[in-house]
């Protein structure tokens, strides 16, 4: 597969994404929440995550934003969802790495899913806000702590 075909199915994925979100929409009974706002962009995206025994037995998001602060995320709901409280802010961190980081990371489909189109966005520095802000939100939640459910 050439970098130009490989470009072109990076793209097809966050536009699938953008298109049809995963977990877009309110989450009843979530225990925790967080706004992250990108003033660069105009994203604005909320996240909601429901905490059960120490894992995230549901996550959501909505708002408004380019493709690729959509896109990403719903990627994060897929990727956040099911892990233990305590992880949270590790798979956090590595996404932010791979979009962020000073090396650029070596991804493949099979190993990192629909995240490593995420990593194409490392190549235009001014929308790499976008692609981290629903993670950055995830992780605000949680330091904001947890609400009653149903609050
Ligand atoms: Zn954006």
């Amino acid at each position: 597969m050439g970098m130009d075909d490989l470009q072109d199915l990076y793209q097809d994925i966050i536009l699938s994404h953008n298109k049809r979100p995963r977990n877009e929409g309110d989450l009843p009974g979530h225990t925790h929440e967080a706004e992250g706002y990108n003033p660069l962009c105009g994203d604005r995206i909320r996240v909601f995550l429901r905490i059960e025994e120490g894992v995230v037995a549901a996550v959501s998001f909505h708002g408004e934003g380019c493709a690729i602060s959509r896109a990403s995320a719903s990627m994060m709901t897929e990727r956040l969802k099911g892990c233990r409280e305590g992880e949270i802010g590790k798979r956090v961190a590595e996404v932010v790495e791979m979009l962020a980081g000073p090396v650029e990371p070596k991804l493949d489909l099979e190993s990192a899913g629909d995240l490593a189109a995420l990593a194409g966005v490392r190549k235009f520095p001014a929308r790499i806000k976008c692609a981290t802000l629903a993670w950055h939100a995830a992780d605000e939640a949680l330091e904001k702590g947890g609400v009653s459910p149903g609050s």
